[in-house]
């Protein structure tokens, strides 16, 4: 998606927003950090405009780092 072309239907009609698809009203995505959920209003949305898929992205780096360096204590598991 990030390149231009849809994952699902090989459309080259891919739009991209900040925040482009909402998780709930307050424009707010929650991500699993153990046992508590943790806000962030920092991600991108890529959209195909042909079959309507879509993919968000988390864009908030202290986030990602903190998964990336504790992902087990955070109860995140890297996919192999
Ligand atoms: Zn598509």
């Amino acid at each position: 998606m990030r390149d231009g072309q849809c994952s699902k239907c090989a459309s080259e009609r891919v739009y991209t927003s900040t925040n482009g698809i909402m998780m709930d009203t307050r424009l707010v995505l929650y991500i699993k950090q153990g046992k508590s959920w943790q806000p962030t209003k920092h991600w991108v949305t890529y959209l195909c405009v042909d079959c309507g898929y879509y993919e968000n992205y988390l864009s908030d780096p202290d986030i990602l780092t903190q998964i990336r360096d504790a992902a087990a204590t955070l109860q995140w598991k890297k996919v192999d």
